[in-house]
């Protein structure tokens, strides 16, 4: 890597929705990084609430007027979408040890496909430890109050829901 050359990462995920999670997870990524591409996983096996196009809005809205932050959706391999963004690191959060076993497959078989690109974890801040995307689905269909958990761009979305 060149001395003048920016670190950047992916930041792959579902964001079905984007949570204050995430926005932690982004923020400590920004300590480390230069640069972050937040990858929108089409994830179609996933069967997200949000399609692809809200999800990703909602990303672009939380982070707007960042110009270290850019999202994009992507519907392929990872490594690739990291290649094309020259990005050599993948950014994933970690909130508790059940989470560690998926994480721990996705990044071995990343590595696999690419040995060029390291995947670095976070750890969630402890008062997010407990939100999860599917939580706040689940909470706001029931029509609980989860504002103090998600970024202001998703509330209207919720709401409509
Ligand atoms: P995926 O379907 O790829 O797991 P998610 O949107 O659920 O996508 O999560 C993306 C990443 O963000 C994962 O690494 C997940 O562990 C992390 N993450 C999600 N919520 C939190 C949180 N509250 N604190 C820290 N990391 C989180």
């Amino acid at each position: 890597m060149k001395p003048n050359q920016k670190r950047t990462a992916i930041y792959p995920g579902t964001f079905d929705p984007i949570t204050l999670g995430h926005v932690d997870v982004v923020r400590r990524g920004l300590k480390l990084f230069d640069r972050l591409v937040i990858g929108v996983a089409a994830n179609p096996n996933k069967q997200p609430m949000f399609d692809l196009d809200t999800r990703l809005g909602m990303v672009c809205q939380t982070f707007a007027g960042d110009e270290r932050i850019e999202a994009v959706s992507f519907d392929g391999l990872l490594v690739e979408l990291a290649r094309d963004q020259g990005a050599n690191a993948i950014l994933r959060g970690l909130r508790a040890a059940s989470d560690f076993e998926y994480e721990f497959q996705m990044a071995t078989m990343n590595r696999r496909l690419d040995e060029e690109i390291e995947t670095a974890f976070v750890m969630a801040r402890e008062d997010y430890t407990f939100v999860s995307s599917r939580f706040i689905r689940e909470i706001a269909s029931m029509g609980g109050d989860v504002s103090e958990l998600v970024p202001e761009a998703v509330l209207p979305h919720l709401n409509k829901s």
